[in-house]
């Protein structure tokens, strides 16, 4: 599992926490930044190499849309020269409206070319006010012929990223949203995945600014959950799994580079801010476990590490000159037991099929797992599990499944 960060993006929205650049901004050229990457992916072959099952690549940002295609593609090149058929589980690429539109067709039938197979695009509203607000740059009309292009051109899975709880979204504007996107923007074709999430105010960004001047005051709790509920009610009735707190799939089509996350499988995350989870079968991660003085101290020990968040620094500095080489001043900590059991059921609780019972009560001895199971906030599932039971948040508590998620950890 390979995650590619691409941090350039347009403009800032009003929203966003994610390191990105503009590449005026940042003064590195795109071509710069892929010729770092490469150099960057490279260096990291082994782990590459040694980071599936599943095989899947996921560029994401930033805005990868807005890198030109010779880049991109010289990127997965680079990636397959190191590990032949890496995507083939699945390729997702996440794109802006604005870039589809702007790009044209061409630009899409390339990435098809390149073996990517689900797109993943940031619409986050269908109503124009709100995404002046956002400061998106693309309005409904583009978002809907961004997604009318993505369907001509052939691609049969595609998410679409949502944002509520937005203080003066209406809910009718909102229930309009979701309708018109799950009837497929006009081409009668739903998008196969939903991702929709409650705005938050995140560090650093213009919305956290906005809120300590006193422009803008965060939604209720009692608004989230109402527009949340509709979405969930909305999901289902047009048939979407709701197999995450914030994900909605169409039979087949959940996302199986995420859902990899949530099992806690081993990735590696290349460029500016991308983080990794390596494990210790990889040469350049016993070198990096013993430099941290955890050589020889029990198998299964993995290694958490990020790239910092520079651009420049990073297109200066990656190099390739050995793999155990951590270049670029990459950090990170060898994970503790207690921080594997904690991330195991923080994400294993997130999704609808939940956790093991008996992994469970392991892990967690003296949680309160009874009285929460008697509460309503656990339930369990006798049935197809080889592990047993399992236990799960039912789908009406995910909205407060953060305190059912502390209270176990
Ligand atoms: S939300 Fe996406 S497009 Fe907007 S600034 Fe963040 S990364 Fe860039």
């Amino acid at each position: 599992m390979v995650y590619l960060h691409i941090p350039f993006c347009g403009s800032f929205c009003t929203y966003c926490g994610f390191y990105s650049e503009t590449e005026s901004g940042a003064g590195v050229t795109c071509s710069a930044f892929a010729d770092a990457m490469i150099r960057e992916i490279r260096s990291r072959a082994d782990e590459i190499a040694g980071s599936g099952p599943p095989d899947t690549i996921y560029i994401g940002g930033g805005t990868p849309s807005v890198l030109p295609l010779s880049s991109l593609s010289s990127v997965v090149s680079a990636l397959r020269e190191v590990s032949p058929g890496c995507g083939r589980d699945e390729f997702t690429v996440e794109v802006n409206p604005e870039d589809v539109v702007e790009k044209g067709s061409a630009y899409l039938d390339s990435l098809l070319g390149l073996g990517v197979s689900r797109i993943s695009m940031g619409v986050q509203s269908l109503d124009d006010g709100v995404l002046r607000w956002m400061n998106r740059r693309h309005d409904a009309s583009t978002a809907r012929k961004a997604y009318s292009m993505l369907r001509e051109a052939g691609f049969s899975d595609i998410s679409v990223d949502l944002i509520f709880g937005i203080s003066f979204l209406d809910d009718e504007i909102w229930r309009k949203t979701l309708d018109e996107i799950i009837d497929g923007m006009g081409t009668g074709m739903s998008p196969e995945h939903l991702s929709a999430y409650q705005l938050s105010v995140e560090e650093g960004s213009a919305l956290e600014r906005l809120v300590v001047s006193g422009r803008y005051s965060e939604a209720s709790e009692e608004k989230c959950r109402i527009q949340y509920d509709i979405l969930c009610r909305k999901a289902s009735d047009a048939g979407y799994r709701h197999y995450e707190i914030s994900n909605f799939a169409l039979p087949g089509h959940e996302a199986v580079h995420n859902s990899a996350y949530w099992r806690r499988v081993p990735y590696v995350g290349l460029g500016p801010s991308a983080h990794s989870l390596l494990h210790d079968g990889m040469p350049s991660v016993s070198a990096w476990l013993s430099e941290h003085g955890a050589i020889g101290k029990g198998r299964g020990l993995r290694v958490r590490c990020w790239n910092p968040p520079y651009l420049a620094d990073y297109v200066r500095n990656v190099c390739g000159s050995s793999p155990a080489d951590h270049a670029y001043g990459r950090e990170g900590e060898v994970l503790t037991a207690e921080q594997e059991v904690i991330e195991t059921v923080m994400l294993a609780l997130r999704t609808d099929t939940g956790i093991s019972e008996s992994c469970l009560r392991r892990l967690r001895p003296d949680a309160p797992i009874d009285a929460l199971i008697d509460a309503g906030s656990l339930c369990r599932e006798k049935d197809g599990a080889e592990d047993g039971p399992r236990l799960r948040i039912p789908e009406g508590m995910f909205f407060v499944s953060d305190s059912i998620i502390s209270s176990l950890v």
